[in-house]
């Protein structure tokens, strides 16, 4: 192939995007991250953000970082790598709290989530071992797994006769597995079967990694995720993987499990070792949010009471949903065009839902990615199925 300019190369392509319907573009934000929003200029009522307990805005949080800035002895930034200088005092109590909170032996914090799966199973999985991944894996997971040493293989969405098979087959080829799935599934907002998923690794020795990006917080007894949610403990080969710019509110990641573990990542893990540690305020902001969290079930009831409230709704008026009872609650539209259309209608009747479309999700299966925080009154749910309902009887 012969040289060529970037434009070039690229200006027929972001052509094609757009003809394809393809195109994306950033919301611009004049407010700060809440229900009531003005986006592009724009008052509206948000329902696609993934703040699911209203955290990232919350007036305690708010308030302890000023005190803190004030009072405690941190600066804005880290300056340097957790390994150099950058890990201060508060990631240390952070680490600590959420360690006692979710019951394991060590937590270690990342910048973000994709970070934090780049360096697990870069990490973790090494030439020989095969990564067992769900179809419908977070876009990080798929990059960690094929960044890795390891052979990749994917099973149908939720099939565990299917990742059955493959345990066997990597059991009669003495391969060390790792199952990889998201908690719940961030586009659809579907579980994971975890129980089943754990008997199985359990019966083949195969090590359990859970991407509960979506869970923590919402899922389980004071908000400790899908484990919790279905009764289970994490073993010593459990691997949870958590994100603070959830319900948290904030920004950055954690995975959790043994002193083993963590010590393997601090040792090897590039993406941990190669990078400037997250702010001292960040940690602030994420212990406050982490005591909000934790005592959250009025709005966690709230929450699940906002989830019913919409999935009867939105059957009334005959509308696609998926078998989800977390607060993400897609409505499936087909093609790109028709979610576009649809994301347009409400943008005029003042609700901001984004369209997703391929490659995020699959042909055919764009859709409006509705999602519902505790933030929400019970009025405003009201009012996107009415605006639902508009969209259903002027666009189809
Ligand atoms: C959002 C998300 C991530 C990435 O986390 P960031 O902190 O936003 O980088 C990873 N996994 C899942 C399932 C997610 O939804």
């Amino acid at each position: 192939m012969c040289p060529v300019s970037i434009e070039q190369r690229f200006a027929p392509q972001l052509t094609q995007r757009r003809a394809q319907h393809l195109y994306r573009q950033r919301p611009l934000a004049f407010t700060p991250q809440q229900p009531l929003m003005n986006l592009n200029g724009v008052a509206c009522l948000n329902f696609c953000s993934n703040d699911y307990l209203g955290l990232a805005n919350h007036p305690q949080i708010k308030q302890r970082l000023i005190e803190a800035l004030q009072t405690e002895a941190i600066s804005y930034g880290a300056g340097a790598a957790h390994l150099v200088t950058g890990h201060h005092l508060q990631h240390h109590l952070l680490e600590d709290e959420l360690a006692d909170w979710l019951g394991v032996e060590r937590v270690l914090l990342f910048s973000t989530g994709f970070m934090a799966n780049l360096a697990v199973l870069q990490t973790l999985a090494q030439k020989g071992d095969v990564i067992l991944g769900d179809k419908l894996n977070h876009a990080s997971l798929v990059d960690g797994a094929r960044h890795s040493s390891a052979e990749f293989k994917r099973y149908p969405h939720l099939a565990m006769p299917a990742l059955e098979k493959r345990l066997q087959q990597a059991q009669a080829l003495q391969q060390q597995a790792l199952v990889v799935t998201d908690g719940v599934f961030s586009m659809d907002g579907d579980l994971a079967p975890l129980t089943e998923i754990q008997a199985l690794t359990q019966r083949y020795q195969a090590w359990l990694i859970v991407d509960d990006a979506h869970g923590f917080g919402v899922l389980g007894a004071q908000g400790r995720g899908s484990l919790s949610h279905f009764g289970l403990n994490a073993d010593a080969n459990t691997v949870q993987i958590g994100t603070l710019g959830k319900a948290f509110g904030c920004s950055g990641a954690f995975v959790a499990g043994s002193n083993t573990l963590i010590e393997t990542l601090i040792q090897f893990a590039r993406p941990y070792i190669y990078t400037t540690a997250s702010s001292h305020l960040n940690a602030v902001a994420v212990r406050q949010a982490l005591h909000l969290l934790q005592q959250a079930e009025a709005p966690r009831a709230h929450l699940r009471a906002l989830i019913l409230q919409f999935r009867q709704g939105a059957n009334d008026i005959g509308l696609q949903l998926l078998d989800s009872l977390s607060p993400i609650q897609p409505v499936m539209l087909g093609g790109p065009e028709r979610a576009l259309a649809w994301s347009e209608r409400l943008q005029q009747l003042g609700f901001w839902v984004a369209a997703i479309r391929p490659p995020t999700v699959a042909q055919g299966q764009a859709r409006l990615r509705i999602t519902l925080s505790a933030a929400h009154q019970p009025q405003q749910v009201a009012q996107l199925l009415s605006a639902l309902a508009d969209c259903q009887a002027t666009l189809g």
